[in-house]
């Protein structure tokens, strides 16, 4: 019998789901799993952050089934991992599955380099994380359940904005970097956060205990060792990570000093994916992609960062609010009123923390960034802040900005982005209107 024809999902201990012959129900069998006090002979396989080489650092082992062997706070998979723990409620994953991890090595080598080590530079990835089944295969062949928390893979991308930059002559295809039909060569990158929590709280000028508190307390008490648990300095926090698509020789910004074209985004669902024109995103982005194929097709190297942070890391349900308000608002929708809005909702203007999104860049090998392709003083000042130089910023095009997005645009001059044309005049603050909710 099947969880669906069973009624739904199938109930631990559930004697007929037991003896149907389908995924043993494990969690039955078993007591709860705490992991709140240390117990029991074994320790937390440990881990020296920082440490320049592997073995020496230690493998993150985050899989659930390793008990006391754990070293880490939280799961793996980051969100996902309450999807993962939803599946082996609803019997459709064993929960004592190991990954299979033959063929999965990354498509191109990354590091190691120099910036990687130290506990200072890189605090909130591990950089080691697409590395494990070579640097940890004694310990993987020995029983421990090491996962990869980073995957580097190549691919094809095609997309209708590049394809307009061939047809205005903007770009031309190489049948390297740019394919006979337009198509962009990349080699991408998927990375999970993995905090390092005395190096999180370096970062924000906070003390240890602080930081782990109010991440137990504000996410509803949801991970007891936070708070229990000073020993395990290793979190996997249930937030979104990073993608990077990287253009070119993706090596060659540590081996070659080539000149790298940069541009880091967060993401903005709406825009982004389904054109919503309220803001610059997608214009932007698409206009990152270009300046990165230029980048690689000159000989340098592009890197798009692809942050998981909605909404300024806001979400998406606030997102939507504060465009309401907006476009509600006395006198409607106004560049004069524009992060003000925001912060009447959501309390503050931004949640993004840039202060740890440098951290890749490390991983990268990345010392310089030639062309960073953003507006944003807030990114700028943060990698700049960690030790890597930025030669040139490039804003995004004018004509490439929607008309209802330049109340955006305008409001981000007034706040100190970075633009060539400027902070705009007080009259072209008050001015600058946005579309009312019904137009
Ligand atoms: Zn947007």
């Amino acid at each position: 019998m099947s969880a669906s024809e069973h009624g739904g999902i199938a109930k631990r201990g559930d004697p007929a789901a037991a003896s149907a012959g389908g995924s043993p129900p494990a969690l039955a069998r078993r007591h709860i799993r705490l992991s709140s006090h240390p117990g029991g002979t074994t320790k937390p396989v440990a881990i020296e952050w920082g440490a320049p080489d592997p073995k020496a650092r230690g493998p993150v082992l985050g899989s659930v089934r390793d008990g006391s062997r754990r070293n880490v706070i939280g799961a793996h998979s980051g969100s996902y991992s309450l999807y993962r723990a939803l599946a082996v409620a609803a019997g459709q994953l064993d929960p004592v599955h190991v990954p299979d991890l033959t063929d999965t090595a990354p498509a191109e080598p990354i590091g190691p380099y120099p910036q990687w080590a130290g506990s200072e530079r890189i605090v909130s990835l591990d950089p080691f994380g697409h590395m494990v089944s070579e640097a940890f295969a004694d310990e993987i062949a020995g029983g421990l359940d090491i996962r990869p928390t980073i995957a580097v893979t190549k691919a094809h991308l095609t997309v209708p904005e590049i394809k307009g930059a061939i047809e205005a002559g903007r770009l031309s295809p190489d049948g390297e970097v740019l394919t006979s039909n337009g198509d962009a060569r990349v080699t991408k990158m998927a990375i999970e956060p993995v905090w390092y929590l005395p190096g999180i709280a370096a970062r924000f000028g906070i003390g240890e205990a602080e930081l782990r508190r109010a991440l137990f307390e504000e996410s509803g008490g949801m991970y007891t060792e936070l708070v229990t648990r000073p020993d395990v300095k290793v979190f996997l926090p249930p937030v979104g990570g990073i993608t990077v698509y990287g253009f070119g020789d993706v090596g060659a910004p540590a081996h070659a000093g080539g000149a790298v074209t940069c541009r880091v985004h967060d993401e903005c669902n709406g825009s982004d994916v389904f054109g919503s024109d309220i803001c610059t995103c997608r214009p932007y982005l698409t206009h990152g992609i270009e300046e990165c194929i230029a980048a690689a097709q000159g000989g340098g190297t592009g890197f798009v960062v692809y942050n998981r942070k909605e909404g300024r890391a806001l979400g998406e349900v606030t997102k939507f609010l504060v465009y309401n308000a907006r476009k509600r608002q006395p006198g409607g929708d106004r560049a004069e009123t524009y992060f003000e809005r925001t912060e009447c909702v959501a309390g503050v203007q931004d949640m993004r923390f840039q202060e740890l999104m440098p951290d890749v860049l490390h991983w990268l090998g990345i010392r310089r960034i030639d062309r960073f392709v953003s507006m944003s003083d807030m990114k700028r000042d943060a990698i700049e802040a960690q030790g890597i130089a930025i030669g040139r910023q490039v804003p995004i095009p004018p004509d490439l900005v929607p008309d209802d997005a330049q109340v955006e645009i305008t409001a981000k001059r007034a706040a100190g982005y970075y633009s060539d044309v400027g902070s705009p005049s007080s009259g072209e603050l008050q001015e600058t209107a946005g579309r009312s909710l019904t137009d």
